[in-house]
């Protein structure tokens, strides 16, 4: 969503959030939607508008400049992506603005889901799962985008959605997270843990 973003009270349900259930989950599904709309207010559209709403540059030179280096290399990296299945490369420009708030928003919520730690007690695992609450956060972040599309219809969204398609949702705001690579141990070069990161916050 762009320029207004907007959660609608609706969505505090499964599989967002359940207010009886571990935080870490709470926090890596919701938590992402949520850090995913603050951030919009600081990508490609929304740096344009003031506090007030107004549209109006009141980004200092070097930081838009800075802003413009970080979001090209998103732009990139996302252009250089293809889905096999249908022999398609992502549009990095026509989804930069929504990457940017996938990007920054995990690490929001990541963040947020650190500093309740440090006021809290750490919870149980779940049960049958021998992952870490660490390990559990980034799963429930990664089972809001879990969906089964036709290839036409995946087609269709590249073509025209301003979203990447769910799958890059997941993949790339991890791979560029140095704390997805930290709790999943994930080796220096690696797939999900390159040398080469795209960070704009
Ligand atoms: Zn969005």
């Amino acid at each position: 969503m762009n320029i207004i973003s907007e959660i609608p009270p609706g969505i505090l349900n499964q599989p967002f959030f359940d207010s009886d259930r571990p935080k870490y989950m709470n926090y890596g599904a919701m938590g992402y939607v949520i850090g995913h709309e603050i951030i919009h207010g600081f990508d490609d559209m929304g740096k344009q508008y003031d506090k007030d709403g107004n549209l109006f540059d009141w980004w200092e030179p070097a930081s838009n400049k800075s802003f413009h280096e970080k979001a090209q290399c998103i732009v990139q990296q996302y252009a250089n992506l293809t889905n096999e299945k249908i022999n398609m490369t992502l549009n990095g420009i026509n989804t930069q603005g929504e990457n940017i708030a996938d990007n920054g928003g995990i690490k929001l919520a990541y963040i947020a889901y650190q500093k309740w730690l440090q006021r809290n007690k750490v919870e149980p695992q779940l049960p049958g799962l021998k992952f870490t609450p660490q390990q559990l956060f980034w799963i429930a972040a990664a089972s809001n985008w879990c969906s089964k599309v036709r290839p036409e219809m995946e087609k269709l969204a590249i073509m025209n959605d301003f979203h990447s398609p769910n799958y890059y949702r997941v993949i790339v705001p991890f791979i560029n997270s140095g704390y997805f690579a930290k709790d999943f141990n994930c080796p220096l070069g690696s797939k999900m843990n390159p040398k080469y990161k795209c960070r704009v916050w």
